[in-house]
């Protein structure tokens, strides 16, 4: 695909495209209003929609929208065309600045955790401009950001956006005490490879709990699942490679930089990665890539699905956001460098980092936290619950060797003088050997490792970001003060280590025994989203959102709330959908097999009188003592449901769903799986395990 440089980006609305279509002045007025982070001059924003409309309508759009993300974790869109009456029955294209910057959606039908009362639907959208508007399906769509009458966000864009700030500000506190005054923006960076699976569309559409839950509830598992490790880097099979390629020129005209394709390691398990750019970008290319594989994959006949558990016994899906900051002068702050002076920076960026993550493991785990992606922390594939740092023996040498006041030694290694102490080139392989750690610093940034592959990955970028911004913003009020530099630099640097070296972890994360010296240690292990929420709202975590303006007290309730209701509604739907397919098709067949083989049974038996009749018998009576025990297993379930209604706090719900009904739906599973086992295949009414993991 040598045109590949052409299509890039032809369906964004970029620099190139405003520098060649603003007058000079708009356009530098417009860059100004950007970097001052300044609301535009009507006249300016005038001229502005006025060219993107020209550009959107020379690309074959007829409609622009605010492209928004609100907290259901996907993005919303209401089309208006462009079309405004001319006379005469005409119509002309227009679009004005008002119309670019604001928008009013009607924002009733969006989640908004008691933020909006009812009778005050209004909600407004305005454009950012640091995300730059495109096109998609002959719609000109602008990012933006989502808030209500009042001014309280109704958005996933607007708290990433005000932590990403928070952030620059106290970074750049940092980087002035190094004599960096030539920075005039530290931007969080931000690349995440995304997991998927691709299965059959028509074998998809034949099974309910995939089309109501995105995951199988029931379903034994093959003979053959994942264990040969024949899939994992496999050559791709042509009809995946066309939706691969055709994936990847929908990316690349929307300015995408999608970068690496290959199969993971479950069977029809596959995973895209773009090259890392600025995390608002990062954020809503993330959104198009999941909305992108879906569209293209149905085009393919295919079935994307985005849940992190779709199938029992084979890995799921989850999605790493690497992270690192960069200045607007081009410096990787985590990148340890080889200057000595670069590695005293980097190395109290690196220590911030584990400090943050220490002291804010609740935040992290709140982050990820999604009845989906409960079902893969904690399971032998993903990164456990419990948050720990890797950080690689070359790196851990130094800081314990800082933190002892001895030299180090780095034996074979490069030797560099420094500031504070020698650091060591770092050897790639050393920081990226452990694939079994939630969060690992691999070469010259972080990767967090514990995202679930169907979010949104703004609510981690906003915890990391804000809580980087918390630690700089003490660092910086303690070496502000100081009379000696040097001296307290370094003397931060071992305090920190020494204060929250407890959060490293080099060995495997999988391990029985991690869990254990993990509790001894005092690290939190929260289990499930019902266990992480809670600490969403204690007070230190809203002090420290109001501290730097990234959510408000009651924004945070909202958020705690919308979450907690999201868990209890996901598994209500789950169980209803499981009681349904028990009752309406599982019981059927399993009735119509053992009616045939009872028939077989008599027949044989009028035929051939005293002969063995084994294979009937012995069928028919497991299979009745399993339909009736998984009956009694759909009518407590049912039972269990209807004791909802006592409940009408959201933690007590959440709980009683985690407690009470997910140990019934097991139960239930783990009966109709046994009885898939023993039911003739043209007797089972949905597609197995089998046919959907290698049908493709
Ligand atoms: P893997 O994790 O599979 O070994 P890489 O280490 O090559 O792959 O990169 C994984 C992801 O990390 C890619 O999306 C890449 O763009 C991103 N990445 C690389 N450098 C940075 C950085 N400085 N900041 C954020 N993301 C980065
Ligand atoms: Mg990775």
């Amino acid at each position: 695909m040598n045109h590949v440089p052409e299509i890039f980006g032809s369906m964004v609305f970029g620099d190139d495209a405003m520098r060649e279509r603003l007058p000079a002045p708009v356009y530098n007025a417009f860059r100004k209003c950007l970097e001052a982070r300044q609301t535009l001059d009507l006249d300016v924003a005038d001229a502005m929609a006025t060219a993107m409309k020209d550009w959107a309508v020379e690309h074959g759009a007829t409609h622009y929208t605010h492209w928004f993300q609100p907290m259901t974790g996907v993005t919303a869109e209401k089309h208006d065309s462009f079309i405004s009456p001319a006379g005469d029955g005409k119509v002309i294209m227009d679009f004005s600045g008002k119309e670019l910057v604001k928008g009013e959606p009607d924002a009733s039908s969006f989640p908004s955790g008691g933020l909006r009362a009812t009778f005050e639907a209004r909600g407004y959208t305005a454009w950012d401009p640091s995300s730059y508007a495109f096109i998609k399906d002959g719609t000109l769509c602008i990012p933006t950001i989502f808030y209500s009458y009042g001014g309280s966000v109704l958005d996933k864009k607007t708290p990433l956006l005000r932590a990403t700030d928070a952030l620059d500000r106290q970074a750049r506190r940092i980087l002035a005490l190094f004599g960096d005054t030539d920075v005039s923006r530290v931007i969080p960076s931000c690349g995440a490879e995304q997991e998927y699976f691709l299965i059959d569309k028509e074998l998809h559409d034949q099974r309910k709990d995939l089309l109501f839950c995105g995951r199988t509830l029931f379903g034994a598992k093959p003979p053959k699942g994942q264990e040969m490790d024949d899939h994992y880097f496999g050559a791709i099979k042509p009809r995946v490679q066309a939706f691969m390629n055709e994936l990847n020129e929908e990316l690349w005209k929307l300015g995408v930089y999608s970068k690496t394709e290959h199969n993971e390691v479950a069977p029809a398990q596959h995973e895209l990665a773009p090259i890392f750019t600025d995390v608002n970008r990062a954020a809503d290319h993330n959104q198009l890539t999941m909305e992108l594989m879906k569209t293209v994959a149905a085009r393919h006949g295919l079935s994307c699905l985005l849940h992190e558990k779709p199938f029992a016994g084979v890995n799921g899906s989850g999605k790493h956001d690497n992270w690192s900051l960069c200045t607007d002068t081009g410096i990787n702050l985590l990148n340890p460098g080889t200057s000595p002076q670069n590695n005293a920076r980097f190395l109290l960026f690196l220590v911030a980092m584990i400090k943050a993550v220490d002291e804010h493991q609740d935040l992290l785990r709140v982050s990820v936290a999604s009845a989906g992606n409960d079902h893969r922390l904690g399971g032998n594939e993903a990164p456990p619950a419990i948050i720990s740092i890797f950080l690689g023996d070359d790196l851990t040498d130094l800081l314990e060797s800082l933190e002892k006041k001895e030299v180090y030694d780095p034996k074979d290694r490069t030797d560099l003088k420094l500031g504070v102490d020698v650091l060591p080139r770092l050897r790639q392989d050393t920081t990226d050997r452990n694939r079994t750690s939630p969060f690992a610093f691999t070469g010259n940034k972080f990767e967090f490792r514990m995202l679930g592959s169907a979010i949104s990955i703004s609510c981690p970028n906003v915890i990391l970001n804000t809580i980087m911004a918390d630690t700089l913003m003490q660092f910086a009020d303690e070496l502000e003060e100081a009379e000696d530099f040097s001296h307290a630099l370094n003397r931060l640097i071992r305090r920190t280590y020494r204060e929250h070296k407890r959060i490293i972890f080099n060995g495997n994360n999988y391990s029985e025994d991690w869990a254990e010296e993990a509790a001894r240690r005092g690290l939190l292990n929260l289990k499930t989203t019902a266990d992480a929420l809670p600490y969403y709202i204690s007070e230190k975590n809203i002090a420290m959102f109001s501290r730097h303006r990234v959510y408000s007290e009651s924004e945070v309730h909202s958020r705690y709330e919308i979450l907690m209701e999201v868990y209890a509604k996901t598994l209500n739907i789950e169980a209803l959908t499981m009681l349904e397919m028990a009752r309406k098709d599982i019981f059927p067949a399993v009735s119509a097999y053992i009616h045939d083989l009872s028939e077989t049974a008599m027949q044989k038996k009028a035929l051939l009188p005293g002969v063995e009749m084994e294979l009937e018998t012995s069928l028919i009576s497991r299979l009745s003592k399993l339909s009736s025990e998984m009956y009694r297993m759909t009518e407590g379930l049912e039972k269990d449901l209807r004791g909802v209604r006592l409940y009408s706090d959201c933690k007590a719900l959440a709980e009683y769903y985690r407690d009470v009904i997910l140990p019934d739906m097991a139960a239930v599973r783990a009966a109709a799986d046994e009885i898939e086992t023993l039911t003739g295949e043209d007797y089972w009414p949905y597609p197995t395990y089998s046919q959907l993991l290698f049908h493709v």
